[in-house]
């Protein structure tokens, strides 16, 4: 009956089992934009989940300030029209 030569190593014999918890991760894509992404978690380049969106992206944020903004502006505007005259200056005013 054939035997080993020699005992294997720690090492050799670990390296057998060194790859045995490694798993495949499964992939799938986004239902609105088609983004490869992990299952049961939101999409972060669209922040749908389940078709409805749950996360806000840098870009919603900064469409929403641009409308914010425009929004104050015609406020402005309203409040002070551009044609009306510029307050002069306080130091003139009391000369
Ligand atoms: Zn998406």
């Amino acid at each position: 009956m054939p035997v080993p030569k020699r005992k294997n190593s720690r090492q050799r014999r670990d390296k057998r089992f060194a790859n045995k918890g490694l798993t495949v991760q499964s992939i799938t894509e986004c239902l609105n934009c088609k983004e490869a992404l992990m299952p049961h978690s939101a999409c972060k380049a669209c922040g749908f989940y389940k078709g409805k969106k749950v996360l806000v992206s840098k870009e919603d944020r900064s469409i929403k300030r641009d409308e914010n903004k425009k929004q104050q502006e015609a406020k402005m505007a309203k409040a002070a029209p551009a044609d009306a005259p510029v307050p002069a200056d306080v130091d003139a005013e009391k000369k």
